[in-house]
């Protein structure tokens, strides 16, 4: 997927910057993690769901993601929400691939600034007998 932004002029780079900035403040709301939708089985001998060929309970949803430092969590999502999460994964892939992209256009746009690089004529400052500024800051008292 890696765009190829080394032959963007600085302009151009700077124009696409805010561009996906824009498309970036357009994603709606998102979440990590991942869902599954499954049927599940109760365990009681005398519910449906024991007879042979029932599928189970549900579909019922539940969310996971990793926490830093907390390990996975879950949350079990309503039938009428799956669609949702689904779509809320969704804008967190977008979102991801957005951002990288956004990182690709800064880093081509400083890369740009600097120039093409190449042999430069690189003049030493001249060292001598000019006024000397700065340097240690000597607090007087
Ligand atoms: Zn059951």
């Amino acid at each position: 997927m890696g765009k190829d932004y080394s032959r963007k002029s600085e302009r151009e780079l700077a124009e696409l910057r805010s561009l996906v900035l824009d498309r970036i403040a357009a994603v709606p709301a998102f979440r990590r993690g991942s869902l599954q939708v499954g049927y599940r089985k109760c365990g009681r001998a005398t519910c449906r769901c024991a007879r042979p060929g029932e599928q189970g309970h549900g579909p019922r949803g539940l969310w996971t993601r990793t926490v830093k430092g907390e390990g996975s969590r879950g949350q079990y999502v309503p039938v009428d929400q799956i669609d949702q999460v689904r779509a809320e994964l969704d804008h967190y892939a977008e979102f991801a691939a957005l951002v990288e992209d956004y990182v690709e256009i800064n880093e081509a746009l400083c890369r740009a600034r600097v120039g093409p690089p190449g042999p430069r004529s690189r003049r030493v400052a001249p060292s001598g007998t000019d006024g000397k500024k700065g340097g240690s800051a000597t607090p007087k008292s």
